[in-house]
């Protein structure tokens, strides 16, 4: 029988994850990594300049303004909770 590959993938331990997810910071900075694994680009026009609204927690776009958000179209979109909990 072939091993299940999720089941048995390597684990996290509580602390470990509160050590690299504890704070909103390393929520919105992993989420980040993630969305733009090599630096900010502009989903409409690429470009890789932008500001960041700590109001709404948006990046906007330094060339055409669009305004981009870390959870939109994540499961985290819908949600008022904090990324941590
Ligand atoms: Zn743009």
């Amino acid at each position: 029988m072939a091993k299940n590959q999720v089941k048995f993938q390597k684990g996290i331990s509580i602390h470990g994850f509160m050590k690299l997810y504890g704070t909103e910071e390393q929520c919105q900075r992993r989420l980040f990594d993630m969305r733009w694994p090599t630096g900010y680009r502009c989903p409409k026009c690429h470009y890789d300049k932008y500001c960041q609204l700590h109001s709404r927690a948006l990046f906007q776009c330094n060339k055409c303004h669009h305004q981009a958000s870390l959870i939109s179209g994540t499961l985290f979109a819908h949600s008022k909770l904090p990324l941590t909990i």
